[in-house]
């Protein structure tokens, strides 16, 4: 339909000194003013209680194998499986190091077996256990993604989006937040990661003292010092507990991923 005169739009009329009845000096509307926080539904506390922890715990169970089959391949140990309506659909394990590719996350390889299978919108009935708390990275992907929710075992005091060190989960934004349940099988999350790094430690230190071998005696002398082993070669059993609840609060750091 033609816009007539009577239809197109009115000219703008002056502006007054009054905001409340002017209607040109409001800011247009962006796409955020019809997504406020206040209408989404609130997220738990990332450690707060976890509604029946058995049930997930034996999906954990699953993350944490895949993180052990990380820590066989000489990546960080890093694992994950999705779940919908009790299936694994998608599993992961970091793969930064094989591929040199630092978005090689457990939680992107998982993402991309669940995409060749499955319609993007699977992800709103689907649960994420990943062994460590997610980066920011992929905190932001699985909200756009739109995860029913994660489980994790460790906080990644590092990269953390889900309370570690921001809260991409639950922050103002366009997409829907998700609830975060943080600490199962934190333990093992945990002493996964150390014996990574004290085995990437032991196998640095076993290749400088193979290099140092074959250099010649003079380029020993001049060049090539005998390397020693850093001190915290030793695996370290401690684990000092979560001390408090809030994802916004002060955190206890327990743990350094890599990703
Ligand atoms: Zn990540």
């Amino acid at each position: 339909m033609a816009i007539s005169e009577q239809t197109s739009i009115p000219s703008t009329p002056p502006i007054t000194s009054n905001p409340t009845t002017s209607t040109t000096t409001s800011p247009p509307p962006d796409c955020h003013d019809s997504l406020m926080p206040s209408q989404f539904p609130a997220v738990p506390a990332v450690f707060g209680p976890v509604p029946n922890r058995a049930y997930h715990e034996g999906f954990m169970r699953k993350a944490i194998e895949m993180a052990e089959l990380a820590l066989a391949s000489d990546e960080t140990p890093v694992g994950c499986v999705f779940v919908h309506n009790g299936e694994v659909i998608g599993r992961g394990i970091n793969g930064t190091n094989a591929s040199l590719n630092g978005t090689r996350h457990a939680e992107f390889v998982g993402l991309a077996e669940i995409m060749a299978k499955h319609p993007q919108r699977i992800l709103t009935q689907t649960d994420l256990y990943v062994t460590v708390e997610p980066c920011i990275m992929c905190a932001s992907a699985l909200r756009q993604y739109g995860i029913r929710a994660v489980y994790f075992g460790c906080l990644n005091d590092r990269f953390g989006g889900c309370g570690g060190v921001m809260q991409i989960h639950a922050d103002r934004g366009v997409d829907p937040p998700y609830p975060v349940y943080g600490g199962l099988f934190r333990e093992e999350a945990i002493m996964l990661l150390r014996r990574f790094y004290v085995q990437e430690n032991e196998k640095g230190w076993r290749q400088a003292m193979k290099t140092a071998r074959e250099v010649s005696l003079t380029k020993r002398l001049f060049a090539a010092p005998e390397p020693k082993p850093k001190k915290n070669r030793e695996l370290k059993t401690e684990i000092l507990p979560v001390t408090n609840v809030n994802p916004t609060a002060n955190l206890t750091r327990t743990s350094t991923p890599a990703g």
